[in-house]
């Protein structure tokens, strides 16, 4: 805004500068639109004077005004001269013809009817008298003596031969000039050599003076009674010359103020008059105001366009830079989530390949675990076994016996028996092997289809030595067809084979230790139990019977880590392994498994 109003000062000054040379070029205009009427009024003006000048030298050669001025006595030739003088003013045009003795008394005249008329009236005292007489030729303006009518006076001498007689002057009066002049707009001053204005359609301004008269010029005045002295007071004109130009700037101070005007004048160089025409300079400072109104609008007008445009552009920039700076904080900032987001991800990433880690290492340790407490199984089983071996194999050293004895007698029939009884001897030996070698086995992770009936019967297998030599009873009816769950058979096997030796370490007080285990389908679970007959858990047992290393048992005997492996071992394949106190006394371990279809190919580990 600051700098509109900068540039609309500078415009206003450089408007208050321009102004003086607009309005003068109005001015000129003024002036030359004048010239010509100047010239008209000129040419008009020296063109009646022309007219009139030869009129007296004319009528002069009238004989009856020699005839009259050297019988100026004779009463009847006055009255036909008088007659004609006036027939002669009407048909010329003329305000006044009049006819002078040498004297200057007038002694005919075309206006002897009216009341103010020259008869009897003496004008030696004017030069047109004199200067007839002496040169043959007078003309003279000024303010009519008898008629109070400014008027322009010609005269010649009467010559009776060659003897001047007396003199004819003719009188116009220029009042018809003024008149016309007054239409126009400009006013026209016609002033004489001695600076009095003598003519001019402003009545106020006539006999003021334009100049200093000179000294001479009023004694002239006063003598021939030219002017009214008391009239020639000077006209306060202050003139500048325009510039470029013949034409004057003249302010004049009047009555009501002042008046500045455009003055260019002209000469009547026969007459010594100059013509000048002024018209008023307000025209001309209107029209440049105007013009100064208009450009100051339009300057405005454009100014406000600039400033608007300007404004508009500032914004436009205030709104890019907000918009730039805008999209920089954002995309910053969505660098930095993205930074944020890659470093989470990093740390993600670590996290899953750290939590990778550890599960491989934890299924490793658990792997371990499963197998140091297989390994633990088969220590407690070792003793047992070895006794389920041991017998067999005497009964083979026994069976052999026989059988070779039965040969040397030739009892072939009671040999084959016992040799018969050797071959099953091995095949449950066999079947025991088996049995070890797979619970030794280490499981693979993967889980499918297993039947349960078969790994329970397996389990049994396992366990039947240690039962028998626990003194326990096992109490287990089968189910009538296989039940398929979802799991790992060596795991499961492992879990039952721990659960059956926990119920026997809870028996080992027991006079009749009982095992019983049910297998049984619920819904979409298969149910399958152990219970025992022994101490049960106790409260802290029963809370914790599932962390690992909790144990009761005395050192050496328990790690406190069957319970913990079989537990995640049954959550692995989605079931549950819980525990829980019997009624009668004894604890009840359940497990609780996903039922699910035979495989077709029945291969689970
Ligand atoms: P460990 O047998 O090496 O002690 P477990 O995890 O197999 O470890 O068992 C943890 C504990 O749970 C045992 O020490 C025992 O106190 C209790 N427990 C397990 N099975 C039974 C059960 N059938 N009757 C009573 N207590 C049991």
């Amino acid at each position: 805004m600051a700098a509109v109003l900068a540039v609309l000062a500078v415009l206003a000054v450089l408007g208050l500068l321009a102004f003086p040379h607009i309005e003068r070029a109005y001015q000129i205009e003024i002036g030359d639109r004048d010239r010509a009427t100047l010239d008209l009024a000129t040419q008009v003006l020296r063109g009646a004077i022309g007219r009139t000048e030869t009129l007296p030298g004319l009528l002069a050669e009238r004989p009856i005004l020699a005839q009259l001025l050297t019988d100026p006595e004779n009463s009847g030739l006055v009255p036909f001269v008088n007659e004609q003088l006036r027939q002669t003013a009407l048909s010329l045009g003329v305000s006044d013809v009049y006819l002078m003795d040498t004297t200057g008394l007038t002694i005919a005249a075309s206006s002897y009817r009216t009341e103010r008329s020259f008869v009897g009236r003496r004008f030696d005292y004017r030069p047109y008298f004199t200067d007839a007489l002496a040169s043959g030729r007078g003309r003279f303006h000024a303010l009519g003596t008898t008629s109070n009518e400014r008027g322009y006076f010609f005269a010649a001498p009467v010559l009776d031969g060659t003897e001047i007689v007396g003199v004819v002057a003719i009188k116009i009066t220029l009042d018809a000039f003024e008149a016309t002049w007054a239409e126009s707009g400009a006013t026209i001053i016609v002033q004489d050599m001695s600076n009095v204005i003598f003519l001019s359609d402003r009545a106020d301004w006539h006999f003021r003076t334009m100049g200093p008269v000179p000294e001479v010029a009023l004694e002239a005045i006063a003598a021939t009674r030219q002017y009214p002295l008391s009239a020639l007071r000077p006209l306060p004109v202050r003139r500048i010359p325009l510039r470029g130009t013949e034409y004057e700037i003249v302010t004049i101070e009047g009555d009501s103020g002042f008046e500045t005007m455009v003055m260019q004048t002209g000469l009547i160089a026969a007459s010594g008059w100059r013509v000048s025409i002024l018209s008023p300079t307000a025209p001309a400072r209107g029209q440049a105001l105007g013009v100064m109104t208009i450009a100051g609008l339009a300057a405005l007008f454009l100014s406000l366009v600039a400033a608007t445009i300007w404004q508009r552009r500032i914004r436009l920039e205030e709104r890019l830079v907000r918009q730039r700076s805008e999209q920089e904080r954002l995309e910053a900032h969505v660098q930095e989530r993205t930074r944020d987001l890659d470093a989470a991800n990093a740390q993600l990433r670590q996290e899953i390949e750290d939590r990778i880690r550890a599960e491989a290492q934890l299924r490793k340790t658990q792997g371990d675990l499963v197998q140091a407490g297989k390994l633990a199984a088969l220590g407690q089983m070792s003793a047992a076994l070895s006794h389920e071996f041991n017998q067999p194999l005497a009964a083979v050293k026994a069976y052999a016996e026989n059988a070779a004895t039965f040969l040397d007698r030739d009892r072939v029939a009671e040999a084959r028996e016992n040799i018969g009884l050797i071959s099953s001897m091995a095949d449950r030996m066999a079947t025991i092997s088996k049995h070890l070698r797979n619970f030794a086995r280490r499981p693979q992770d993967k889980t499918g289809p297993v039947p349960m009936r078969a790994v329970v019967s397996d389990a049994m297998d396992l366990m039947r030595p240690r039962l028998q030599a626990a003194g326990a009873q096992l109490a287990y009816a089968p189910p009538a067809t296989e039940v398929w769950v979802t799991g790992g058979r060596v795991r499961l096997q492992q879990v039952i084979v721990n659960l059956i030796g926990n119920a026997l370490d809870a028996m080992e007080d027991d006079p009749a230790p009982m095992v019983t285990l049910t297998l049984q389908v619920s819904g979409t679970r298969c149910l399958f139990e152990v219970a025992d007959t022994g101490t049960g858990l106790a409260d802290e047992a029963l809370a914790q019977a599932f962390d690992p290393f909790f144990t009761t048992k005395p050192p050496g005997q328990g790690l406190g880590l069957g319970l913990s492996i079989s537990y995640n071992i049954v959550r692995d394949f989605n079931g549950r392994l819980s525990a829980a106190n019997r009624a009668g006394g004894g604890a009840v371990f359940t497990v609780e498994l996903d039922l699910t279809d035979p495989p077709s190919d029945m291969a689970a580990e």
